[in-house]
């Protein structure tokens, strides 16, 4: 080959790897992390121990790893000792068109047997334990100026006004869901942390984001050991590893593979040993329900692909009108959550096909989900 032609062969490479690159850099998943508190607000003390610091330096910690994957974009709500009002937070998230707004904090309990992390998503319950966390963290707000006035009809006291205010944002209830049970599996499994379980509470800053969102209670500061793990370097770089870890799952999972995603080098872990006596604990911390995965059953021989469009309480009329014209709509339902979903296809090229037409019509966090003889399989499985 003449230098001429390689020095164009060169150039027309360079050209593409550039095309390549504005691309995927549109294309990247957006992750908003908010560090509960800050400034005058200092969330829970216990012992010496304060929520805004430890949820500011592990929320610090998950963003420098995710930071490292190319394919993230990471944007904070806070990065200092700062007060930020809850509904300012989640206008970060809706700013910068987030595709998850990941909400970091420490629990605290009278009872300072308490212990272990639960992870919440946006909604309704009669849970009297869940209703204190979710008034807890949102009586923040009664700190911010004109609280009244920005947030007219609501009542800290009774989080549950909440639900009233505005119609439910539950688009996003399974994806939350999701997240959420990816994090918890990862406290559990990797840390041995108690998993106290997924859960939904009317939260504040989950109410105002528009987009999958969870807000995590990493553990007990009212608790002696965990408010010593939460506060030290060691534990907080395991919680955040952990958290990082579910994130760069979730986005595998619903956000498309990209074939170059680095591997991350994982540091040596700690497993959290639990007290060999189990402490009696008080009925405001018994065990809370999970939300239990929803399980499909669908009368279709073989491996049939479905594009999910979103997930409800509310029951819908699978008419086009109800689903922006789109056609072909199938539902199923467990525990109450309706799943609403389009076409149907045993092929994968074609399931892109329909995903990329539910998209284009504004289901921007639809999903392929893949059954084999009426059961949900995994895509991947489904593929092979
Ligand atoms: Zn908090």
């Amino acid at each position: 080959m003449k230098i001429k032609n390689r020095i164009n062969l060169l150039l027309t490479l360079l050209f593409l790897l550039g095309i390549n690159n504005s691309f995927s850099q549109s294309n990247k998943f957006k992750v908003t992390l908010d560090a509960g508190h800050g400034a005058h607000d200092f969330g829970a003390t216990y012992h010496g121990h304060v929520e805004k610091n430890i949820a500011l330096a592990v929320m610090l910690k998950v963003g420098k790893i995710l930071e490292k994957n190319p394919n993230i974009d990471v944007n904070y709500t806070r990065k200092t000792d700062v007060f930020i009002d809850l509904v300012e937070r989640a206008n970060i998230a809706n700013r910068a068109d987030a595709n998850i707004f990941v909400s970091i904090h420490c629990n605290a309990n009278k009872n300072t047997a308490a212990d272990g992390t639960e992870t919440y998503v946006m909604g309704l319950t009669k849970n009297a334990s869940n209703l204190e966390a979710a008034k807890k963290e949102n009586s923040v707000i009664t700190l911010e100026k004109d609280y009244k006035q920005k947030y007219e009809g609501y009542d800290p006291n009774a989080p549950e006004s909440l639900l009233g205010m505005t119609l439910m944002q539950e688009e996003y209830l399974e994806n939350s869901i999701a997240l959420a049970g990816k994090i918890q599996e990862n406290f559990a499994n990797d840390m041995g942390l108690k998993n106290r379980g997924v859960k939904q509470a009317p939260f504040m800053v989950l109410h105002k984001a528009y987009m999958p969102r969870v807000l995590i209670e990493m553990g007990f500061i009212s608790n002696k050991d965990e408010g010593e793990r939460l506060d030290s370097e060691q534990g907080q770089n395991d919680t955040a590893q952990a958290i990082a870890e579910a994130i760069v799952s979730y986005k595998k999972e619903f956000f498309g593979e990209v074939t170059n995603e680095p591997v991350v080098e994982k540091p040596i872990r700690r497993i959290y040993e639990k007290p060999v006596e189990e402490i009696k604990k008080p009925d405001t911390v018994k065990k809370t329900e999970v939300i239990e995965q929803v399980v499909n059953s669908i009368d279709e021989k073989g491996i049939v692909f479905k594009v999910q469009l979103s997930a409800s309480t509310k029951k819908l009329n699978l008419s086009p009108s109800n689903f922006k014209g789109l056609k072909n709509i199938s539902s199923s339902s467990t525990n109450g959550l309706y799943k609403y979903m389009y076409g149907a296809t045993s092929s994968y090229e074609e399931a892109k096909k329909l995903l990329q037409e539910a998209k284009t019509k504004g289901y921007s966090t639809a999903f392929l989900i893949a059954f084999k003889d009426g059961n949900s399989i995994n895509v991947q499985d489904a593929i092979k």
